[in-house]
């Protein structure tokens, strides 16, 4: 059978609680043979009560009890078994009860009067019984559908991307209805079957071909078998106003009127939360494509600005060497050389940070980690930066018995140059730069404090993202926008982390505190 196949590929823990409404259907119709079989035994029952009660009643009163079985049947069984019953009472009580007894005929005419008021109220109230039986029905068939479709809603709400909507909605119509569903969408004009019943994995080129014309038309399709035993397509649009967002394809033998009119709310629901996911999704790519082409234009201006500044210095103090000769006295060519090897160096600094960002946005950065003593990584950042912090006071207050470090030694000295960097640009000469750490558990937190104007409390998160400057364009400094998101980039790699604070209690001065892994702690 269809139903008992399909009902078996559904994935089980999908499955939601009620019953298919197929199963209740064939549910029904099994019910129907069984209700004749029960109405029969029924009145064999009321027939055997009847016998026992006849030494307590009279006779004629003995109707009313076939006539409370006749409901009894109407009850359970519906209109069909009811008349059988009444016919059964009609028989039992004309063969038991009515002289002469154990016969069909009957002598006396009140008997006849009371055998055809019998049958007569027996049939009336057994056919009102069961109108009110199929009533009561139809209400529970509704209520079904509604809290099946309530939770298919509350299914696809909580579905976040288009992808997702789809699958949760073919897995619940999948589960509950017990037929088999495709859904279908247009992508760069071509149709695409985007999730499915497990029964519908291969292709249909027919099916595809027919979603697409009511994807077109907004209209539904319906697909005839093209033989007796496979069941045809009903193929409902999943429409948003005018437009026809997805197509639904159910693959069943027979849809009832009541199941389409399900199968119709399915697709209006569906095409709700389509609205909402195509929304999200194009904001989205909206969204990446200004982040995109920001980052691109802060890269290009970036680099016109931050390569060609030492340049242009370097280039100036190589020609001024190469073309003054001996009117510069050794100290004048000293300078204009430790100028070139300074910008010389700042370059390389520059590019150094455009390589880690590049890496740090592949994912790449993967610490080399090994046990490092930290004032020796410190030692060779201030090597490399030793102009730069020439005019500062560098102040180190860390513990006597310093723990090592389980980190990458060469990722650490690029993370202290960037923020010792950051420090001899922007705080006044002559102020001092304090490096502090301890221990805490099994991390060493390190704070580098400036007396320089400090962050802005609301920047303080941002200044770690990639090209941001507290003061955008800001020509004074040299600067790229990426020493603090690579810092961060290199922390994070080494599964710590990193923040701004103000050093004094005024809110000036900038303090960058970071946490690294102590080695040998198994962190
Ligand atoms: P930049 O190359 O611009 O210094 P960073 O990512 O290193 O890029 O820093 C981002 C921004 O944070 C800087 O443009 C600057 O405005 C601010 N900033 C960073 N460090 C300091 C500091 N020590 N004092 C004041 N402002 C700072």
């Amino acid at each position: 059978m269809l139903q008992d196949a399909v009902i078996s590929e559904v994935n089980p823990i999908n499955r939601p609680r009620q019953m298919p409404i197929f199963r209740l259907h064939r549910a029904r119709t099994h019910a129907g043979s069984r209700s004749y079989l029960g109405a029969c035994l029924v009145m064999v029952m009321v027939t055997f009560a009847a016998r026992v009660l006849e030494a307590t009643l009279p006779v004629g009163e003995l109707t009313l009890v076939f006539m409370a079985g006749v409901v009894v049947v109407a009850s359970f069984g519906g209109p069909g078994p009811s008349i059988l019953a009444s016919f059964a009472g009609f028989a039992a009580y004309n063969y038991f009860f009515t002289e002469p007894r154990f016969t069909f005929r009957v002598l006396q005419e009140a008997d006849l009067v009371t055998l055809g008021l019998f049958l007569l109220a027996s049939i009336v109230t057994g056919s009102l019984a069961a109108r009110l039986r199929t009533r009561a029905m139809a209400l529970r068939g509704s209520v079904e559908r509604i809290t099946i479709l309530h939770e298919f809603a509350q299914q696809i709400a909580r579905a976040p991307s288009s992808q997702a909507v789809a699958h949760a909605a073919v897995d619940h119509v999948t589960a509950t209805m017990g037929v088999e569903v495709a859904l279908f969408r247009t992508f760069a004009d071509a149709v695409e079957k985007i999730a499915y019943s497990p029964a519908l994995a291969v292709e249909n080129e027919g099916i595809k071909e027919a979603c697409g014309r009511t994807i077109a038309s907004g209209e539904p399709v319906i697909v005839a078998s093209n033989s007796a035993i496979s069941p045809e397509w009903l193929i409902l649009p999943v429409r948003a106003g005018e437009e026809t967002l997805a197509a639904l394809g159910i693959r069943s033998r027979a849809i009832e009127r009541d199941d389409r009119r399900l199968l119709e709310a399915f697709a209006s629901q569906l095409a709700l939360a389509f609205e909402r996911t195509d929304l999200t999704e194009t904001l989205e790519a909206a969204r990446l494509a200004t982040e995109t082409e920001k980052l691109r234009s802060a890269l290009l201006s970036s680099v016109s600005h931050d390569l060609r500044t030492p340049l242009v210095s370097i280039i100036g103090a190589a020609s001024t060497l190469a073309e003054g000769g001996d009117r510069y006295t050794e100290p004048m060519r000293q300078d204009l050389a430790e100028t070139i090897r300074e910008e010389g160096e700042r370059l390389d600094r520059y590019v150094q940070n455009l390589l880690d960002m590049t890496r740090l946005s592949h994912g790449a950065l993967r610490p080399r980690c090994v046990a490092s003593d930290l004032l020796e990584i410190i030692g060779n950042a201030r090597r490399r930066l030793r102009s730069n912090l020439a005019p500062y006071k560098i102040v180190l207050s860390l513990p006597d018995s310093m723990p090592l470090i389980d980190v990458d030694p060469i990722l650490i000295e690029q993370l202290l140059v960037n923020v010792l960097d950051n420090a001899a640009k922007y705080a006044p000469d002559n102020s001092e730069i304090l490096l502090s750490g301890h221990a805490e558990s099994t991390w060493l937190k390190l704070a580098i404090s400036d007396q320089g104007p400090g962050i802005p409390a609301q920047a303080r998160s941002d200044v770690f993202e990639m090209f941001y400057r507290v003061t955008a364009g800001d020509t004074q400094r040299a600067g790229t926008g990426l020493g603090l998101a690579i810092a961060r980039g290199i922390v994070d790699a080494h599964g710590g982390d990193i923040y701004v604070q103000a050093t004094n209690p005024d809110e000036s001065g900038t303090t960058i505190v970071f946490r690294l892994p102590i080695a040998g702690q198994g962190v």
